[in-house]
């Protein structure tokens, strides 16, 4: 029996684009995590009471098209930064200086849709009110740093 020397490349590509999609993202691989963001600066950004993401691997990813950032430090110290599409100013990107290795997108973006599973739940104290919290997901009052 013979195996293949190399394993067949994926055709598991992620697109995602912003709603005007001049803004574009890619992956090859799938995401690796995914959390709720309940945190007052994506609310401002996204306009949604909060935000979903998946996470990739950053190695693995690019972007294209012109995009601004928004650069914020949160309160517990950590840089972080949401990069917006200069022509529609749809939030597609989140990138968290305390995690260099990943990069979050707004989850409704992607496309096939992955799976939407989020165990973590982060920003919790700055939630809206009428947003409840599910059973058995990890929340996190803060940041996850
Ligand atoms: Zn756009
Ligand atoms: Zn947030």
């Amino acid at each position: 029996m013979t195996t293949a020397p190399n394993p067949a490349p994926t055709s598991a590509t992620m697109r995602a684009h912003c709603h005007c999609g001049a803004f574009c993202f890619e992956s090859t691989s799938a995401p690796i995590l995914q959390l709720v963001c309940h945190c007052t600066q994506c609310r401002e950004v996204s306009g949604r009471p909060f935000s979903n993401f998946s996470f990739f691997k950053v190695r693995d990813t690019q972007t294209s098209g012109a995009h601004r950032s928004v650069a914020f430090t949160a309160d517990s110290g950590s840089k972080t930064v949401r990069e917006v599409c200069v022509a529609c100013g749809d939030m597609l990107i989140d990138r968290t200086e305390g995690f260099p290795k990943v990069v979050g997108v707004v989850h409704e973006a992607i496309s096939p849709q992955p799976l939407f599973n989020p165990v973590h739940h982060v920003w919790a104290e700055s939630r809206l009110p009428e947003t409840a919290l599910p059973d058995g997901v990890t929340v996190y009052p803060r940041g996850a740093v």
